[in-house]
């Protein structure tokens, strides 16, 4: 009878989530059915009738199974079942509750689906279409509690094929990365199976794989160059990343990176022509054609790694990008977080030196193009306001050591840099102009601009320079000058040999 309730009541092929006909308030015999199937609808009133017509026992066993520990939607009424459930129990002696639905014995209905699948697997050889058939008209809460089974699920890898095991994961709703996971488990990866499953994720599951980085890595591993790539185009995975792919290994995936690139959108082309590491190689590892062609996607007009030397020695190195609408000057920095940092104290810290460079180096000056002497207006001609940012990359070669809690000199050298959170001896905080001031060096190789005896030849600056001496001529009135930018007449000429190329105030 509970039986016939059930197959005619449950739409078994549906989850329960997607279309709810439980109407919690008027619990029906048909609805009664659908709970059976899917506990974690049950209402109060439909416990009661549970307990009376299938006993206790079943019931308890019902909700237990019916409470995965990962239920995002249907939180409540798997609790409120329970609470139900307890506070039947303590009046259970005066509850009188007519039953609704007659029983006739049947024992094998009180088997979770966990120990009928254990049963379909005992004996000669698995039932393996019993298995499916069972998994797939299973309610969410049956299937949750299969996948918890650790025991249950390594004795049905242990007895399944890979395709068999990838359906039965599907059956069950299982993670993506559970399945990805059964897809490259065995001799070799089900490549296709791996690439249409990534494609079909929902874009919550997507991103949870793109979080987990050792099942990213051991997907970079098991698959092609080519295949790894569509799966993280399939995941959304950001631009760099898949171009990062596509020039690892032997060679590159020259039509990769142009498929890729073309694909993108602005502000993703964007941070890829303003990422000096993936720039970095994509201008060594590229030949000049090909570079162009990528360039042209991204929307550059010309980009170039550039190195700036010190009067003390020290050599930078940033890149140079030049857009229709400006040039950018990035360099990739890999933040290190050492001494103790107050709560959010190192990210704090590592903003306001990313924030001091745009206040006190970007938008100050223009790269200005103009044709030669007599020469014809062309394209390249125009106004670039220089942009100049430091990108927080844990992936940098460049590392800046962050002192939380520390006072010190803060300074830079061509190998790495030190900056004190508490600024020097006499102070509660270092300045934001000292961290511009150590960015001019670390980004755009200014020199100095104070005396120094130990440093022969230095040039010493009375014009509140950002690099001279603020300290005595006024830290408000201290400021990058177009001497600093000089270097990119040199660099743009190299571009645009029959141009004029100047420096001048935006
Ligand atoms: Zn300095």
């Amino acid at each position: 009878m509970v039986k016939q309730a059930k197959s005619q009541t449950t739409p078994s092929t549906k989850a329960p989530n997607r279309s709810p006909t439980i109407q919690p308030s008027n619990p029906q015999n048909a609805d009664l059915g659908v709970a059976i199937e899917h506990p974690e609808l049950l209402t109060p009133g439909m416990i009661l009738q549970l307990q009376a017509t299938h006993g206790n026992q079943f019931v308890q066993r019902m909700l237990k199974n019916s409470r995965p520990p990962i239920q995002r939607e249907d939180d409540e009424s798997a609790d409120v079942a329970a609470q139900a459930l307890v506070q039947h129990e303590s009046q259970s002696a005066e509850a009188t509750v007519q039953p609704l639905i007659q029983r006739e014995g049947d024992e094998t209905e009180e088997k979770t689906l966990s120990e009928r699948i254990n049963e379909a697997l005992d004996g000669w050889g698995a039932d393996v279409n019993q298995i499916m058939e069972m998994t797939q008209t299973a309610s969410a809460a049956e299937k949750q509690t299969v996948l918890n089974d650790t025991t249950l699920m390594s004795r049905l890898s242990g007895e399944l094929n890979r395709g068999q095991m990838l359906q039965l994961l599907g059956n069950l709703n299982a993670l993506l990365r559970l399945r990805l996971t059964a897809a490259m488990d065995g001799w070799g990866a089900d490549v296709q199976t791996i690439i249409s499953l990534t494609r079909n994720a929902s874009d919550e599951e997507k991103q949870a794989v793109l979080d987990d980085s050792s099942l990213i890595s051991r997907l970079s591993s098991e698959l092609s160059r080519e295949s790894m790539v569509r799966v993280l185009t399939n995941i959304n995975a950001p631009l760099s990343q898949r171009i990062t792919v596509a020039l690892n290994g032997w060679g590159e995936d020259f039509q990769g990176i142009l498929d890729i690139t073309a694909g993108a959108t602005a502000a993703e082309k964007r941070e890829v022509a303003t990422d000096q590491t993936l720039m970095t190689r994509l201008i060594d590892d590229l030949s000049d054609e090909q570079m162009q062609q990528v360039s042209a996607n991204l929307g550059i007009q010309n980009a170039a790694v550039f190195t700036n030397s010190t009067d003390t020695g020290n050599e930078y190195t940033s890149l140079a990008t030049l857009f229709p609408n400006g040039l950018t000057i990035a360099k990739d920095v890999k933040f290190i977080e050492e001494g103790t940092f107050g709560e959010g104290g190192f990210d704090a810290l590592n903003g306001r030196l990313i924030a001091a460079v745009t206040s006190y180096l970007s938008n100050k000056f223009k790269v200005k193009i103009t044709p030669g002497t007599g020469g014809e207006a062309n394209d390249a001609d125009g106004d670039y306001p220089i942009e100049v940012k430091v990108n927080n990359d844990s992936s940098a070669n460049y590392p800046m050591h962050m002192h939380g809690g520390l006072s010190g000199r803060s300074a830079v050298n061509e190998s790495e840099g030190n900056i004190y959170e508490l600024g020097q001896a006499s102070q509660a905080s270092i300045d934001d102009i000292t961290l511009a001031h150590e960015s001019a060096h670390m980004v755009l190789g200014a020199s100095d601009e104070y005396a120094n005896a130990s440093v022969s030849g230095r040039v010493v600056s009375d014009d509140n320079s950002l690099l001279g001496n603020y300290y005595t001529q006024g830290v408000d009135e201290a400021e990058i000058k177009a001497r600093h930018f000089q270097f990119l007449v040199q660099l743009v000429s190299t571009w645009y040999p029959d141009r004029n190329v100047s420096i001048k105030q935006v």
